[in-house]
C-alpha cells in the first residue's frame, strides 16, 4: 500500500459503470491507493461481471444500474462517448442527493450535452478526461498504475460547483494523475490534435497498406518496420470508442485534418521538387517536440518507443 495521505479521502462509496480498460482501471487504482472505501462495479456485460468478481477489483458487482449507483458518493461513467446520455438517462432519478458524477470520456463537449440534462439539481456533474490509455480493452487490460504521473483533464461546467470539481480533483489526485482544468471546448480542440486525428491517421494508413493490390497481406506484416507497426498498434485501438470520438468531436477534428492536409500537401511539394531543405527544417522541428514529450516525462527514451511502460506489472 502506498504512503497514507493524512487527507480525509474526498468520497466514501465510488461506483463505476462500465468495466472495461478505463473503468478496470479506476477501480484497481481506487483500491490501490485506498482512495475510497467501497467499490461498486456495474456493467451491462455479464461475462464482464464474472471477470470483474474473479479478478476481486469491487466491493459489490451488479448489472443493475439503478441499485448500483443508489448509494454512491461519487459515480464515474466509464463507457464509450456515444453510450453517456444514454446510461445518464438510465440512472436518473436513483442518485442520491449530493452525489457527484463524472465520466472520463475522450471528448467533452458532447459528453457534458449528452447527460448534464438527465442530471437532477442537487448531483453535481464533474466531466473529466484521464489521457493515459492502451490499445487494449475490457476488465482484463487494466492495471492500478495506468494514471500514474499522467495527466486528467477536468472541464468543469459553468454551473459547477467548485467543491465537487476540487473533490474530483481530489480523487485523481489520490490514485497518482496530475490534474489540470480547462474548458470542453479547448479541450476538444487539444485532443483533436493531440490523440483523436493521430488516431485517425493510423487507422488510414494501416487500412490504405492492408488493401494495396501490388503488396500481399502477409507481407505487410512479415516486413512491418518500425514506422508502421507503430501505427499498427494505435490502429489496433478500440472501434467502438473510437467511432464515437469521431461522431462526437467532428468539427474539431475536421479542424484539424485541413490543417494537417494543407500541411500534407505540402510535404508532397517539397519532395516532388526535391526541397531537401525545407524537409531537413521539418524534420529537425518534429524531432524537438520528441524530446520534449520525454523531458517532461510523458514518454521514455528507450528505442522502443517506450512499449514498455504501456502495461507495467500491476502491484495491487
Ligand atoms: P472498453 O474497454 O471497451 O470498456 C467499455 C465498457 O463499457 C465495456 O464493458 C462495455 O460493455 C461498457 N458499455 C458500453 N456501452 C455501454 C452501455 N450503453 N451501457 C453500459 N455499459 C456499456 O472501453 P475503454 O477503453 O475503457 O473506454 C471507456 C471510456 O474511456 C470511453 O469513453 C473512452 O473515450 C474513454 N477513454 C479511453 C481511453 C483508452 O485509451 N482506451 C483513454 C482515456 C479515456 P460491452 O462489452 O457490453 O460493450
Amino acid at each position: 500500500m502506498p504512503e497514507a495521505d493524512t487527507a480525509p479521502a474526498p468520497f466514501r462509496r465510488l461506483a463505476v459503470v462500465g468495466l472495461g480498460l478505463i473503468g478496470s482501471s479506476i477501480a484497481r487504482a481506487a483500491r490501490h491507493y485506498g482512495a475510497v472505501e467501497t467499490i461498486v462495479a456495474i456493467d451491462r456485460d455479464a461475462t464482464v461481471l464474472d471477470r470483474v468478481r474473479a479478478l476481486g477489483l469491487a466491493d459489490e458487482v451488479t448489472d443493475d444500474l439503478a441499485a448500483g449507483v443508489a448509494q454512491a458518493d461519487l459515480v464515474i461513467l466509464c463507457v464509450p462517448v456515444g453510450a453517456a446520455g444514454e446510461v445518464a438517462k438510465a440512472m436518473a432519478g436513483h442518485l442520491k442527493p449530493g452525489a457527484v458524477v463524472s465520466d472520463v470520456g475522450s471528448v467533452k463537449v458532447a459528453v457534458a450535452a449528452a447527460v448534464a440534462p438527465h442530471l437532477d439539481p442537487g448531483i453535481d456533474f464533474v466531466p473529466a478526461h484521464p489521457v493515459a490509455g492502451t490499445e487494449y480493452s475490457g476488465p482484463d487490460a487494466g492495471f492500478s498504475t495506468l494514471f500514474s504521473g499522467r495527466w486528467c483533464i477536468l472541464t468543469p461546467l459553468p454551473e459547477g460547483e467548485p467543491e465537487a470539481v476540487a473533490r474530483v480533483q481530489a480523487f485523481w489526485e489520490t490514485i497518482g494523475a496530475i490534474v489540470e482544468c480547462m474548458t470542453p471546448e479547448h479541450h476538444d480542440l487539444v485532443l483533436a490534435i493531440t490523440s483523436h486525428v493521430p488516431h485517425l491517421i493510423a487507422y488510414n494508413i494501416v487500412g490504405t497498406a492492408a488493401d494495396l493490390e501490388e503488396v500481399t497481406q502477409s507481407e505487410v506484416i512479415k516486413f512491418s518496420a518500425g514506422g508502421f507497426r507503430d501505427f499498427t498498434r494505435i490502429a489496433a485501438s478500440d472501434p467502438t470508442m473510437w467511432r464515437d470520438v469521431f461522431l462526437a468531436n467532428k468539427d474539431a477534428v475536421l479542424e484539424m485534418l485541413g490543417r494537417f492536409n494543407e500541411d500534407l500537401s505540402a510535404l508532397q511539394r517539397a519532395i516532388r521538387w526535391g526541397d531537401g531543405d525545407a524537409l531537413h527544417a521539418l524534420f529537425t522541428r518534429t524531432r524537438a517536440i520528441r524530446r520534449g514529450i520525454v523531458a517532461v516525462g510523458q514518454e521514455t527514451a528507450e528505442p522502443d518507443f517506450g512499449r514498455g511502460r504501456t502495461r507495467e506489472p500491476d502491484p495491487s
